[in-house]
């Protein structure tokens, strides 16, 4: 019995448990502003709209976040932090991914959607050089610096990447030190990219099936107990 005969069943689940994810209203999110963040990974032009590593399938989450970003803040959420790549031209992480987002270009800025919300400038941006956003970067000290958040609202991309590591690390910090802590991912606000296996047989990268892994990450973070929803609403 092949692979494919074998996990069919869970497939359909998989497709089901996409198709059927709950939305949430911001009403339900944001009870309390002081005690909520929006993180938001790697919405950047290199991922986005520019260079090797940018995705027709990524960029729509732009508009999606910055949307989410308006009505957190005009709720009265001040905790928006930008999580972004930004790597030195010897990254030990091409080794996996090959170059992009190097400091400084245009790849490592957020997106314009990002950028001209009005309140921009107070925002806080945190840089990284590898997949994980706690490793050898300030996102501990400023996690520990606002004890008082207990919902945080994750955005961002490749669903089966940063966010999944973002949102399983904010979980599984919380487990650890025994600290109540929703963690939400709205399904219309992360995705993935695609790269077909016929496509990547004449590239030097690994094939990538992006509905297939987005699916299964958006699982796996539900399975860690991390709410993922379809949608966070304003009504
Ligand atoms: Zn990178």
């Amino acid at each position: 019995m092949s692979l494919v005969q074998k996990s069919q069943h869970f497939l359909d689940y998989l497709e089901d448990f996409v198709a059927n994810l709950p939305t949430l209203t911001l009403d339900e999110v944001i009870t309390r502003p002081e005690h909520t963040a929006v993180v938001s990974v790697d919405v950047i032009n290199g991922f986005l709209y520019e260079g090797p590593l940018a995705s027709p399938r990524v960029a729509p989450i732009g508009e999606s976040i910055a949307q989410l970003m308006r009505s957190a803040w005009s709720r009265g959420v001040r905790d928006i932090l930008l999580l972004q790549d930004a790597h030195d031209t010897d990254s030990l992480e091409f080794e996996a991914y090959g170059e992009h987002v190097i400091k400084g270009t245009h790849q490592a800025e957020a997106v314009d959607e990002i950028k001209s919300l009005p309140f921009y400038d107070q925002l806080t941006t945190i840089y990284k050089d590898s997949i994980h956003p706690a490793i050898n970067t300030d996102f501990v000290d400023w996690l520990n610096e606002r004890e008082v958040l207990d919902t945080f609202i994750v955005v961002g991309d490749v669903t089966d990447l940063c966010v999944y590591h973002l949102a399983t690390y904010l979980k599984f910090h919380a487990n650890a030190y025994h600290t109540p802590r929703r963690v939400i991912v709205p399904e219309n606000c992360v995705q993935t990219w695609d790269l077909p296996v016929d496509v990547a047989a004449d590239l030097p990268a690994m094939p990538h099936h992006g509905d297939l892994l987005h699916a299964t990450f958006l699982y796996h973070m539900a399975l860690n107990a991390v709410e993922v929803v379809k949608a966070i609403q304003a009504e």
